[in-house]
């Protein structure tokens, strides 16, 4: 391999890292985690409950009667935002759309370029979702250290890790729980010296500066962390105060979809589309 082929490799490994391949069930999967964890996002429904139920609704923007109405029998009915959301995950999962329109869906509900594709592993058809972390700036605020509910995310790698490099420092601030017959959990940040969650994390220190905050486990700390705000969407709804260097727009012509490198073989007529981005 020359030089400049393998520049082009590294460029292209760092583009196909922002990428995710979800099945068709893991995005339905991911869509309902959205709806459940963000609560109800009017706009978002106005804009895909067409998408989903096609003529079986009716959208209404303006007046006493704006919202989305439903055909239930032979009359429109308003659904209320706070139940729309578990009607429209109910229709998706019940009656699922083929992948291009479900990467359209997905486009607008993850607020990122989406298409639909095929996995490089086994072939299967479903989407890429791309994460824009490639154009995302941390201002270094603390915010999320501070703010977020991350204490039952740390992971049996993490603990691990830190266990292999010796950092008795760093667990001592975990408490591992043994539980019968299930995977062990992992709680972060325990206070050793009372066993309650600490209310700040012992690893954030103000910079020299004044303005910012690091961490002082920066290069060990957990995965929760090392993929925090993971989403541009993610960032807007638990607000995070960095910034984002491209604008995202449905209209915005997308970086291209990772494409598999074996020819595709086999697939299912359901699956149309190729493997074109829904947001080109
Ligand atoms: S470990 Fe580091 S990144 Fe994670 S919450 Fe603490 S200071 Fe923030
Ligand atoms: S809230 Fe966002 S900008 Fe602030 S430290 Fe966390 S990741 Fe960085």
């Amino acid at each position: 391999m020359t030089g400049k082929d393998a520049k082009h490799d590294i460029q292209n490994q760092r583009k196909r890292k922002n990428w995710t391949f979800l099945t068709q069930t893991q995005a339905l999967d991911a869509i309902a985690l959205d709806f459940t964890e963000y609560g109800p996002q009017p706009d978002l429904f106005t804009s895909i409950a067409p998408v989903i139920l096609g003529n079986r609704c009716n959208v209404i923007h303006q007046g006493k009667h704006a919202g989305v109405w439903i055909l239930q029998g032979k009359e429109f009915v308003r659904v209320a935002d706070k139940d729309l959301g578990f009607y429209l995950i109910h229709v998706l999962e019940t009656d699922p759309p083929d992948v291009k329109t479900l990467a359209e869906i997905c486009a607008k509900i993850f607020q990122t370029p989406s298409c639909p594709g095929f996995s490089r592993t086994n072939n299967m058809a479903g989407i890429w979702i791309h994460s824009q972390m490639d154009a995302f700036v941390c201002r270094q605020c603390g915010e999320c250290c501070r703010s977020l509910a991350y204490e039952n995310n740390c992971t049996e790698s993490d603990y691990r890790f830190w266990q292999s490099l010796g950092r008795r420092d760093i667990l001592a601030w975990v408490q591992k729980e043994s539980r019968a017959g299930k995977h062990n959990r992992y709680r972060i940040w325990v206070d050793p010296d009372n066993g309650e969650t600490a209310k700040t994390c012992p690893w954030l220190s103000p910079c020299p500066d004044g303005n910012r905050f690091s961490c002082t486990i920066q290069k060990v700390k957990p995965q929760i962390c090392r993929q925090y705000p993971y989403t541009r969407k993610h960032a807007i709804m638990t607000g995070c105060k960095g910034i984002f260097i491209t604008q995202f727009s449905e209209n915005t012509r997308s970086s291209r979809c990772p494409q598999p490198k074996t020819p595709v073989t086999g697939l299912s007529r359901n699956h149309p589309g190729g493997n074109l981005c829904a947001i080109l």
